[in-house]
């Protein structure tokens, strides 16, 4: 039942014989005996011991059952995410209610050719045998498919698909949300037939979700595509998941229940004796830890599939161009990248980074970032503090007049936001067709894609926008592509930082040179010497993995421990510390000194919609993650017990963003 005090199982008798754990039922609740829907967990013969008055079930739907898996994973996700049963439940089950009349097809007038499978090259032969084997014995295995931008990836997927079909079993691939175009949908309904795909993702309206839903249920659809709620797919029997761009932010719900994608994709895996295949250019750090563990196996793929060679990166050092007295934005080098790209009649992508992030402090004459010693991350300056503040601790300290490292006069907070490049690009070269591609020039509906198809037909010279930018984006003709600032990724105030920094230039570089010639690559920095942006710039993933891994093993962060967000807020900032203090007070004590507790201090986004956010953190060490999350449920009850609980206390299993 909804309300957050009442998530918990009830006891109920029923006379129907068809009851089963998953059903969902009608039954009257609490005093007034309302109507409410609500899932059998369990089923037993006999009532609890020493419980009377038992109410009655008035109605067994006999539409609605989730299978034993789906259940089971259910009321597994509610543990691992620490959200509440009806939220992890209702995952299986969406918005569920009839459909009245017909529902416009979302892919009508959708053009469909066919294809046939591709000749694979030995690479992806090898790759795609390994994968076979699980596939044909139908065991559970996951793999970690470790390919650069273009080495053929889906063409793997897509015939391991095959394979599934082949023996009657069905499966899901996923890509990310942003990355999710018609293109894609295509090339899966171009090899299988249009009708035996079904697509999900949160740009269907509610009508349209259904059709999708009852196309798998019936068995129509074996192929499920879709963004991350995908790896809920009503399937009969899972043969296959697929995780696409699998290092992904988005892979990690930000609503609860906050999953982990993978996490869920594995755990149903297991159940349906399925394989799961991870596919990355970049893996997340601690999915190549476990491929080093051999918890997944790794297969590599290291050639491009039409050996185009990778691009040639530049690095700008930022102040050196300042010792020129170049105070743009530009360097030299972006500068004359684009007019030569122009001249040549090549496209060009300027990346830049979202906004919104609490800027950081930097010193331009010789890069030196303000950093928490404790914690290891970027302090950003606040300005209703007059401090420096640690996200992760709260520590606070003055902003400096001067550089520690250099005595340099130039210490201050750093930012440009998409427009003024913009602008500064406009004056620079008044002839070019620019466009923006952010947040706010997507918000309209379509306009994204409205965007993106402008810049594929070259009605647009150069493509201007945030991270979005780098997924999805597959046009030939790129000659450049310029990341404007690294140094914001670089000291987001995240421990996940510099591993974002390298994924972000690795997939910005991939969007350059997809045709036959070399791509450009130019990125701007004040810290050039920083080990995520020379191991970007040389393409080497595992120089920066071992040297990344080893500084997460020192200083504790994951894989090597569960780190725990915990988030209070309130529209009074008072409160919203106050009991930040109280749960770090009490954590604290109870916690011993197995785990460590850090903060309270203002959360990264210290307010959003209207309310003061302010954030504990706890980092759990491996193997007791179980017992940190019972810990801090039972803070929950408590605080949501209390006669004057009005913040709203929310949770978080290593958050991607800390936002
Ligand atoms: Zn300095
Ligand atoms: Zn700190």
């Amino acid at each position: 039942p909804p309300g957050n005090a009442t998530d918990g199982p009830y006891t109920y008798a029923c006379r129907e014989e068809d009851i089963a754990p998953g059903c969902r039922v009608r039954v009257p609740f609490a005093r007034g005996n309302r109507l409410v829907d609500g899932y059998v967990i369990a089923v037993g013969d006999q009532p609890p011991e020493g419980m009377r008055n038992i109410k009655e079930v008035v109605q067994v739907d006999a539409d609605v059952r989730l299978t034993e898996e789906e259940l089971e994973t259910a009321l597994w996700m509610r543990g691992r995410t620490l959200c509440r049963y009806i939220e992890a439940i209702k995952m299986f089950v969406p918005d569920e209610e009839k459909v009245l009349g017909k529902t416009k097809d979302p892919f009508a007038g959708f053009e469909v050719s066919s294809s046939v499978p591709e000749q694979l090259t030995g690479e992806q032969e090898r790759a795609f045998k390994e994968i076979s084997e699980p596939l044909d014995r139908r065991e559970h295995k996951v793999f970690l498919l470790f390919g650069v931008t273009g080495s053929g990836k889906t063409e793997i997927y897509l015939q391991a698909m095959q394979k599934v079909l082949d023996q009657g079993r069905q499966g899901i691939v996923m890509v990310p949300e942003i990355a999710l175009t018609p293109q894609v949908i295509r090339r899966f309904m171009d090899r299988f037939g249009k009708e035996k795909v079904a697509v999900i993702h949160s740009r269907l309206t509610r009508k349209q979700r259904v059709v999708e839903y009852d196309k798998i249920r019936s068995g129509q659809a074996p192929v499920v595509i879709g963004a991350r709620s995908a790896v809920f797919a009503p399937l009969k029997e899972i043969g296959l998941i697929v995780l696409d761009e699998s290092h992904e932010t988005s892979y990690k719900s930000d609503q609860s229940p906050k999953y982990d994608t993978l996490e869920v994709a594995v755990k149903r895996a297991m159940a349906h004796g399925a394989v799961v295949v991870a596919g990355s250019a970049t893996p997340s750090l601690a999915d190549y830890y476990r491929s080093e563990k051999d918890i997944f196996t790794r297969l590599s793929l290291t050639e491009r599939f039409n050996e185009t060679p990778m691009p040639q990166v530049h690095i700008a050092d930022m102040r050196q161009e300042l010792r020129l007295g170049n105070r743009s934005i530009f360097s030299q080098a972006l500068a004359d990248g684009i007019a030569e790209s122009l001249a040549k009649n090549k496209q060009i992508i300027l990346f830049l980074n979202r906004r919104g992030y609490a800027s950081f402090v930097s010193c331009r004459e010789c890069g030196h970032v303000v950093r928490c010693g404790e914690c290891g991350i970027s302090m950003p300056y606040h300005k209703d503090q007059n401090a420096c503040v640690c996200h992760y601790c709260g520590r606070k300290e003055p902003l400096p007049e001067q550089c520690p490292a250099c005595g340099g006069q130039t210490i201050r907070s750093f930012g440009a936001g998409t427009q003024q490049v913009e602008e500064k690009v406009l004056e620079l070269f008044p002839d070019a067709r620019v466009q923006r591609l952010d947040l706010d020039s997507v918000r309209k509906k379509g306009s994204m894609e409205s965007i993106l198809s402008g810049f594929e037909k070259h009605k647009t010279d150069i493509l201007i926008g945030t991270q979005l930018v780098a997924k999805g984006l597959d046009v030939a003709n790129v000659g450049l592509v310029g990341i404007v600032s690294a140094d914001v990724t670089l000291n987001i105030p995240d421990f996940r930082s510099a591993e974002r920094t390298f994924q972000l230039v690795t997939q910005a570089a991939g969007r350059s040179g997809r045709g036959d010639e070399v791509g450009q690559v130019v990125i701007q920095t004040y810290t050039p010497e920083h080990e995520a942006i020379r191991c970007a710039a040389r393409h080497d993933y595992t120089a920066f993995y071992k040297g990344e891994i080893r500084l997460r093993e020192q200083i504790q962060y994951p894989p090597f421990c569960d780190l725990f967000q915990l988030i209070l807020s309130d529209g009074e900032e008072e409160k919203a510390s106050a009991l930040a203090e109280r749960c770090a007070r009490w954590l604290k004590r109870k916690a011993g000194k197995e785990l460590t507790v850090m903060g309270p201090s203002p959360a990264p986004l210290s307010k959003a919609d209207g309310a003061y956010r302010y954030q504990v953190l706890i980092k759990s060490p491996e193997g007791q993650r179980r017992s940190t999350s019972e810990m801090l449920l039972q803070l929950k009850r408590l605080y949501t017990s209390e006669k004057e609980a009005t913040s709203l206390l929310t949770m978080d299993v290593n958050p991607y963003s800390f936002m």
